[in-house]
């Protein structure tokens, strides 16, 4: 009588899990009537929107009775300028998340394979999948990517290789050599992108710029975003760096008018508000050594992260607990994280850096929630 719906849907989509998304502020006090919610649970900038980006945007706002322009001229100019490339090896994207799903409509279909680590970044599985690609998933090596292993896995029908650097959840980095090597190895029909999500916040002398390999690796492909270190999350604005043919190629199937005029204009401010970028780098650190230190001080095992979250491993007198339940409680007394058990850490939770005081009052009620389990 009813139709199949589901039967309908493309192979890929229809054994497709929805993104997982952390919790908003709003829901948390709407459920549980709190009031003063610290959300620590999607990566967002602790410091609120840089001020020169929120003045061009409500300019922009004016313009929103017209198409946003396509092209992105402005802040692909910018961008060119900044990052010493040419526009047309550039690709806006409604967050870089978009320009994610670019590349696997590009490269990916069924019949077809790509690579990524476990414990990457999850919207990798999902854009795979949904083109009813094969994921092939290398173990991982100290919770980060293991690259012998990537390199190795590349099949005969192998198109993409993901890479997240650092990588989320686990703020995993790989250095120069590594990815030297792996660059090396890696056959120059096999893409490699280069997911540079948190760049901005790395500060370790060894960790290599993916900009620097696309003259010698065609194959590269950068992705980066203002959501993070620039605080334009809400926008929705993230672009890739590739050779001008697959620039060209992701343009072909880009939704012409994916960036919003006010998340264009934002961007381009953002771009000039050095101390913004500065103040975010140095709460950032900040906010990473406090946390460690946290973690320290309550015999919690944690992963080194060079980006601004960290994940720990819920444990109580060194044994692990399900951390599910130490969400909850967080939960309880109005902290929000993020539960990484979809990244197969089912004994983990991440907490995104805030503010001084934020990462405070997180470290204080998480001892009271582990000792009433
Ligand atoms: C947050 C994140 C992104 C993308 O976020 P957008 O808001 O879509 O730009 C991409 N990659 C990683 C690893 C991330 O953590």
């Amino acid at each position: 009588m009813s139709c199949d719906f589901i039967a309908l849907a493309n192979a890929g989509v229809q054994a497709l899990q929805p993104y997982q998304p952390g919790k908003p502020i709003e829901e948390l006090e709407r459920e549980l009537g709190l009031k003063d919610v610290v959300k620590l649970a999607s990566n967002e900038n602790p410091l609120g929107a840089s001020e020169m980006a929120v003045e061009a945007c409500r300019k922009a706002a004016e313009g929103m009775y017209l198409y946003p322009d396509s092209s992105g001229f402005e802040l692909k100019n910018k961008l060119s300028e900044r990052l010493k490339v040419s526009p047309k090896q550039i690709t806006l994207g409604n967050g870089s998340n978009d320009v994610l799903d670019l590349i696997a409509r590009v490269f990916l279909e069924p019949g077809k394979s790509a690579v990524f680590s476990q414990h990457a970044f999850v919207v990798y599985p999902i854009a795979v999948q949904a083109c009813g690609a094969r994921a092939i998933v290398t173990p991982a090596k100290n919770w980060g990517h293991d690259l012998d292993l990537m390199a190795a896995a590349i099949e005969d029908d192998t198109k993409v290789v993901f890479i997240a650097n650092p990588n989320n959840p686990t703020g995993t980095w790989l250095k120069k050599a590594e990815l030297e090597a792996f660059l090396a190895k890696v056959p120059e029909h096999v893409i490699v992108v280069l997911d540079e999500a948190y760049v901005e916040y790395v500060d370790e002398p060894d960790y290599p710029n993916g900009l620097d390999y696309l003259a010698g690796y065609p194959n590269v492909i950068v992705t980066r975003t203002f959501s993070k270190a620039y605080g334009l999350a809400g926008l929705r604005v993230g672009y890739a760096i590739s050779s001008p043919e697959i620039c060209d190629l992701l343009n072909r199937v880009r939704a012409p008018f994916n960036v919003s005029t006010q998340a264009l204009a934002a961007a381009v401010a953002v771009l000039d508000d050095a101390e913004y970028l500065r103040k975010s780098r140095e709460v950032n650190a900040a906010g990473l050594k406090q946390l460690a230190a946290g973690f320290d001080r309550l015999g919690l095992e944690w992963i080194p992260s060079v980006g601004n979250f960290i994940a720990f491993r819920t444990s109580k007198d060194g044994v692990s607990v399900n951390a599910a339940q130490v969400y909850q409680g967080l939960l309880h007394k109005g902290v929000i994280v993020r539960p990484v058990g979809v990244y197969a850490m089912p004994d983990f939770l991440r907490v995104s850096v805030g503010l001084e005081s934020e990462n405070a009052r997180f470290l204080d009620v998480l001892p009271n929630v582990l000792d009433a389990l």
